[in-house]
């Protein structure tokens, strides 16, 4: 049997993550801070107002940063932040956020990839000493 995680298990044990911080408490709680009256609920960013179906719940230290999956060690632990790190955003202000993420994260692998040329530079001369 293989070790390997492959990408289809990962894809599964991620969106099951997701699924369980629906239960989580501190993003419940999250989102009962946002509630100003019944079904009511307040944007973070521009303090819209809108109903219940209409907000993302969302981790203000993004579960994956710009430097992209690191480790379950690191994911975990931001998937089931505390209240604190989570907020509750309109549609608008959420795709604007996840959409700077984005580009954040595109822009840091631009950034990374000289450096992986120049580690492989590295590695040359080291190559000779064996
Ligand atoms: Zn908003």
């Amino acid at each position: 049997m293989s070790d390997t995680f492959d990408k289809d298990q990962k894809a599964f044990v991620i969106s099951q993550l997701r699924k369980a911080t629906y239960k989580w408490k501190y993003r419940t709680e999250a989102i009962r801070k946002a509630r100003i009256d019944r079904g009511v609920y307040i944007c973070a960013t521009c303090s819209k107002l809108m109903m219940a179906k209409d907000f993302s719940v969302d981790h203000k230290t993004p579960v994956v940063d710009e430097k992209g999956f690191v480790d379950w060690n690191t994911y975990i632990p931001r998937m089931f932040c505390h209240t604190d790190n989570w907020q509750v955003l309109c549609k608008e202000c959420h795709d604007i956020k996840t959409q700077h993420e984005k580009e954040g994260r595109k822009m840091y692998r631009q950034k990374t990839k000289p450096k992986v040329k120049t580690s492989k530079k590295i590695k040359e001369p080291d190559e000779e000493l064996f």
